[in-house]
């Protein structure tokens, strides 16, 4: 068999040491994992967090953020993403990492006013969330060379001056704890990325600004929006 046209290309990670690339599957993001920025967007600390999910073929790797039609606030979220190399259903916390490949720098970008608008009418937050180049990401390190994927610092600038600041150890849902929650609502496979949750000071970008994100043991992502 054929198909009736060429597919358009998987959407792949590079690796740092590494000249081949990882296949990505599906990417899941943790809502709220961070006590202070569920503060600073108005949510209540007591709620557990929850996932949402991006497209794959939302993935950048060139360093360059088009700026987004339909909106006049597109915020900046720094997250640690954890990549798997299996997966399973029901996975105990205790068996998560022996899944994970490696961990990269990500950033959510998000269109608030749109999340806005859809908080408010109860809609779901694809039009906010799942946009094109809506997550742009660093190559992958592989695990055995981050040191600890639980504590470190998180941290993201814009233009130079620091806008969020925060550290892996401030994470409600741990990464054990992702993937084993994760995996009693889907099936997780390999190629499955989870964008960890952001800590607090998102704000605004606008065209021209250059991010800066880093998290400690993994690296850095520089981004600009153009
Ligand atoms: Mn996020």
């Amino acid at each position: 068999m054929s198909y009736v046209f060429d597919p358009v290309p998987y959407p792949t990670l590079p690796i740092k040491g590494s000249d081949k690339l990882f296949p990505v599957r599906r990417i899941f993001c943790v809502g709220r994992n961070y006590a202070e920025h569920t503060k600073e967007m108005g949510g209540d600390t007591k709620d557990p967090p929850f996932f949402f999910q991006k497209n794959p073929d939302n993935l950048v790797t060139d360093g360059k953020f088009p700026y987004p039609p339909q909106t006049s606030n597109v915020h900046f979220e720094i997250e640690m993403v954890v990549a798997l190399k299996s997966g399973g259903i029901n996975i105990k916390t205790e068996d998560a990492l022996s899944h994970v490949f490696g961990y990269a720098v990500g950033i959510d970008m998000t269109r608030r006013d749109l999340q806005d608008v859809a908080k408010k009418l109860s809609r779901p937050w694809e039009v906010a969330k799942a946009f094109e180049h809506s997550a742009p990401c660093s190559a992958l390190v592989p695990a055995a060379q981050v040191p600890s994927c639980s504590k470190g610092a998180i941290w993201l600038d814009v233009n130079g001056q620091r806008k969020q600041t925060g550290d892996l150890a401030q994470m409600i849902w741990d990464v054990p704890g992702q993937i084993a929650y994760l995996s009693t609502l889907f099936e997780l496979k390999r190629g499955d990325l989870i964008f960890s949750g952001t800590p607090a000071g998102v704000g605004a970008i606008k065209k021209g600004d250059m991010m800066h994100g880093h998290v400690d043991g993994v690296g850095d992502l520089e981004v600009t929006v153009v």
